[in-house]
């Protein structure tokens, strides 16, 4: 997920020395954390960095780190400075890295499973937020839908929303409370399947540096591919 507050405003452990490090993620945890569980994480943002990194073809850059908080409150003080935000929030990433609970983390709504999803999800937004030029111009359905389509958390059976009531991009562009609750999450990963599936991961990569630069990459203006898009969905449509 994003928050609306950029985030990573108390997350230096200062002094701390990563608790695992490699040439592209530094892995900072809270001391007690179990080795296995860090050598899994580990690995798991290795894979998903290379992965994800040649899917969008993001160039190398400085390591990316990685905080792991012990519990939910302790993500919420430390990473957004604030314990006003609700149970679901346990993480986000940014130019710099990843924030969030830890997967080992027992009192969490989600479970550890949920947990390595949402590492791979917010993984994924830092990848971007650092192949971008555009920052600005970024609609949240892009970033969200690469997100959410990177860490492979629906798929079509899974969706759990109804074709009748398809929100439009404009709907879906701005950082908001309606944007989850009105599935954005689930719309957002949809219009990133078929973006892939219709062109390709290369036209995807020059759209996360340039997303001001639609047309000219896809060669139809953002209109006449938003009808697209929801013509594509209509065989979905039960009668
Ligand atoms: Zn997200």
């Amino acid at each position: 997920m994003r928050v609306g507050r950029k985030g990573g405003l108390h997350f230096r452990l200062k002094g701390d020395k990563p608790s695992r490090e490699s040439r592209s993620i530094r892995l900072y945890a809270a001391p007690g954390e179990p080795p296995d569980l860090l050598d899994s994480v580990m690995q798991r943002l290795e894979d998903d960095c290379a992965r994800i990194s040649a899917n969008l073809q993001t160039p190398p850059g400085a390591p990316i780190t990685v905080i792991l908080y012990s519990s939910v409150a302790e993500y919420h003080l430390q990473a957004l400075g604030s314990l006003n935000y609700p149970d679901w929030v346990v993480g986000h990433g940014n130019r710099r890295g990843v924030y969030m609970v830890s997967p080992g983390c027992m009192d969490c709504v989600h479970p550890p499973e949920h947990l390595l999803v949402t590492l791979t999800h917010e993984l994924t937004h830092v990848l971007v937020h650092r192949s971008t030029k555009r920052p600005r111009q970024f609609p949240l359905w892009l970033h969200e839908g690469i997100a959410t389509y990177e860490a492979g958390q629906f798929t079509k059976e899974s969706l759990s929303v109804s074709m009748e009531d398809i929100p439009s991009l404009k709907d879906l562009a701005q950082d908001s409370v309606a944007f989850g609750n009105q599935g954005g999450y689930a719309w957002s990963f949809l219009i990133v399947d078929y973006i892939i599936r219709t062109y390709g991961y290369a036209r995807l990569a020059r759209l996360i540096e340039r997303p001001d630069h639609f047309e000219s990459i896809y060669g139809i203006g953002l209109g006449q591919f938003e009808a697209d898009w929801k013509a594509s969905l209509a065989p979905a449509v039960p009668k």
